[in-house]
C-alpha cells in the first residue's frame, strides 16, 4: 500500500513552471529515488512535501492524509510527520552530537538520554554523544543529521542529495547505512539524487523526472532493462 501520495502536483515561479503534473506513489517503508538532471524540479518536489512550498495544483498526502491540496489545505511543516535532511551543513554548530539529535525531542522526556544513544548507535556512532560537529567527517556529520531527522518517529524521510559533498569511498558506505537505518526504523525514504548509480544501487523504487513530470517509476531494474523512453534510456545508462 502507498504511504506517500502525489497527485498532479504543479508549481510555478512567476512565468516558470517548474512541477507539471507530478504523479508519485511511495510503498510504506520503502526508498525511493528521484532521479533527474539538474534543473527538473526534484527539489522544488521535495520542498512542496515537506510542505516548505506552497503547490498551485493537486494533492500530496500521507498514510491516507491530506497534507496539501490547494486553494485550501495546506498543514504546516512542522505537522507533517516529515522530516528532511538537507544536502549539508545541518548540525548547529555550537550544540553537541546528543544535543543536536535530541533537538526534535521533547525536553522533559525521562527516555530522552537513552533514545539519543539508540539512534546514534543505529547510525553507526555510538559513543559520540559529546563530540562537536566541527569534530567529525562529512560522513559522520550526514549520519548525526539522519539521526536527529529520524528521533521524532517520522513517517517519511526526505533526503536532499545528502551525499553529494562526500567523497565517492565514503559516499558508498554512508548510502548503505543510511539504507539500513531507515529501514530498521521503518520510515518510508525520498531521495532526490542526480546519480543514476546512486538511484539504482540504494533505492527500491527509481522515479525518473525530467522538465516537471515524473515520466518513470519502477524498480531499479525495471527502469534499467525497459527504460520508458531513449530519453530515460540514456540518463539512466549514464550509470554504467
Ligand atoms: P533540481 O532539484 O532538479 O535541480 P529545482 O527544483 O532545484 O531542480 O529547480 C527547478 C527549477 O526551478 C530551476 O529552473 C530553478 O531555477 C527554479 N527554481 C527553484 N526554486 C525557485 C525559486 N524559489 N524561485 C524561482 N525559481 C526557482
Amino acid at each position: 500500500m502507498s504511504l506517500l501520495e502525489v497527485r498532479g502536483v504543479r508549481k510555478s515561479f512567476d512565468d516558470l513552471e517548474v512541477l507539471r503534473g507530478v504523479d508519485l506513489d511511495v510503498p510504506s517503508g520503502a526508498l525511493v529515488a528521484v532521479l533527474g538532471p539538474s534543473g527538473c524540479g526534484k527539489t522544488t518536489l521535495l520542498r512542496v512535501i515537506a510542505g516548505f512550498e506552497r503547490a498551485g495544483a493537486g494533492t500530496v498526502s500521507v498514510g491516507g492524509r491530506l497534507l496539501t491540496a490547494p486553494p485550501g489545505t495546506h498543514v504546516a511543516p512542522e505537522k507533517r510527520r516529515i522530516a528532511v535532511v538537507p544536502q549539508e551543513g545541518a548540525l548547529f554548530p555550537h550544540l553537541t552530537v546528543a544535543d543536536n539529535v535530541a533537538y526534535g525531542l521533547r525536553r522533559r522526556d525521562p527516555r530522552r538520554g537513552r533514545r539519543v544513544s539508540e539512534l546514534l548507535e543505529l547510525v553507526g556512532l555510538e559513543g559520540y554523544e559529546r563530540r562537536m560537529p566541527a569534530e567529525l567527517s562529512g560522513g559522520q556529520q550526514q549520519r548525526v543529521a539522519l539521526a536527529r531527522a529520524l528521533a521524532p518517529e517520522p513517517q517519511v524521510v526526505l533526503l536532499d542529495e545528502p551525499f553529494s559533498a562526500l567523497d565517492a569511498a565514503l559516499r558508498a558506505s554512508v548510502r548503505a547505512d543510511v539504507r539500513a537505518a531507515l529501514r530498521a526504523t521503518g520510515a518510508t525514504g525520498f531521495l532526490v539524487t542526480h546519480d543514476q548509480e546512486e538511484a539504482l544501487s540504494t533505492a527500491d523504487v527509481v522515479a525518473v523526472m525530467r522538465d516537471g513530470v515524473v515520466v518513470q517509476a519502477g524498480t531499479p531494474e525495471q527502469v534499467y532493462r525497459a527504460p520508458h523512453d531513449l530519453d530515460v534510456a540514456r540518463f539512466v545508462g549514464e550509470a554504467v
